[in-house]
């Protein structure tokens, strides 16, 4: 079928995005779900650091590929076997066309050394997938012109329809928005994940993130959604405003927590940096945990004291992507939405079209938004909002997330 997306041509285009225009809107050919696979009509996508990290290059993929991997949409065809197919927790059975589903950019075959580790690992069949621009099966549903077009992370959602590996999406209840349930994909299951998965705070423990874009962010949520007090760091005052609007009670700048000596149990370190690593290690308390969520450059090196990590008995924990297992930890979010206690709406900026996209990876390098969506279907939003250009969030301190 012929479907509408936007398709990156090449990496490492110079910015400002919105004058290179490294994204192109065009039509391409998609083929039907091959066995295991199925059709998703998107409704809601939203642009993530991984997506910019392709765009600018900092992520090698190869080259045309259709961008996106936040998204909802809905279940339009299903490929042979897609129904009895597979070892999800969730129950292959309950997928039928109709079904809303979330898209996830770390497919699990559920068979490998990595996925025998409760999501601590991430799946080495769907990594080495991911790398070469396939669903998880191997296969380049994607045509432009007669010539293959790569998927991003097994999704590419900036597209009016995606066809995707079973393991893919994460079928979520009707009563979960399509907005919502694009964000639990991706920015809940990262940052979330890094709390719920990797951090894994005691009761009364309270929760420090440093670094407060929209990982960091889906973090704090998390984090007070289970009843944490939460403190958040940043080096950007605009970013602790929005931060306090979310609820969080305690923020400081970098400078600030160094000059007050405030230490918690818990501290995620989610901006991607050496130098927020290393405040967020000064920050942890004794016998506490530092979790490393963010994506540093991989030259960049950081100071620690060992001595210190005997002395106050401590520990250092990576958290790659949240340590998630979509199908396991995506119902979970959605409850706790439903009870009220996850507003994950809060992390949107603005609403804006495909044909936006180079501008929306400007807004995103330059901090001035933490998730901005592209709405495929306006009747998927729970309550209409007038379109809106992406809207101002201040300056940012060039963190590289990951998720
Ligand atoms: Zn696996
Ligand atoms: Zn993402």
């Amino acid at each position: 079928m012929e479907i509408v997306g936007a398709v990156l041509e090449h990496s490492g285009a110079e910015p400002p995005f919105g004058t290179s225009a490294p994204l192109s809107v065009c039509r391409l050919e998609l083929d039907a779900p091959g066995p295991g696979e199925l059709l998703v009509r998107i409704e809601v996508a939203g642009v993530c650091h991984s997506d910019l990290s392709v765009v600018d290059g900092s992520r090698i993929r190869p080259t045309p590929m259709l961008l996106g991997h936040e998204a909802s949409g809905i279940v339009e065809a299903l490929g042979d076997h897609t129904l009895t197919e597979g070892t999800l927790p969730d129950g292959t059975d309950r997928l039928a066309v109709g079904d809303r589903v979330a898209m996830t950019f770390l497919p699990r075959c559920g068979a490998c050394a990595g996925c025998a580790t409760g999501g601590r690992l991430p799946c080495e069949v769907g990594s080495a997938a991911n790398n070469a621009g396939t669903l998880l099966g191997g296969g380049i549903r994607l045509h432009r012109d007669g010539h293959a077009v790569s998927h991003h992370l097994g999704v590419s959602a900036f597209a009016t329809h995606a066809v995707v590996n079973r393991a893919s999406v994460v079928r979520v209840d009707p009563d979960i928005p399509a907005e919502v349930a694009a964000l639990l994909g991706c920015a809940v299951l990262t940052g979330g994940g890094a709390v719920l998965n990797s951090a894994r705070p005691e009761p009364g423990e309270a929760v420090m993130v440093v670094g407060l874009g929209g990982v960091g962010m889906a973090a704090v949520l998390v984090a007070l959604s289970l009843g944490h007090h939460v403190i958040g760091v940043d080096a950007v005052e605009q970013k602790l405003a929005t931060a306090r609007d979310l609820g969080v009670t305690e923020t400081y700048t970098p400078q600030q927590l160094l000059d007050t000596g405030v230490r918690a149990p818990v501290v995620i370190e989610a901006a991607g940096n050496a130098r927020a690593f290393e405040t967020a290690l000064a920050a942890t308390a004794v016998g506490g945990r530092t979790v490393t969520v963010g994506l540093p450059a991989p030259d960049a090196r950081a100071t620690i004291s060992p001595l210190l990590l005997t002395a106050e008995a401590r520990t250092i924990i990576g958290s790659y992507l949240g340590s998630a297992v979509p199908s396991r930890d995506i119902p979970l979010f959605a409850q706790l939405w439903r009870e009220g206690r996850l507003p994950v709406e809060k992390l949107i900026s603005s609403h804006i079209h495909l044909d936006e996209l180079n501008e929306a990876m400007d807004a995103l390098a330059e901090g001035r938004a933490l998730r901005q969506l592209i709405v495929f279907e306006p009747k998927a939003l729970e309550k209409p909002k007038a379109h809106e250009k992406p809207k101002a969030h201040g300056p940012d301190d060039h963190q590289k997330e990951n998720g």
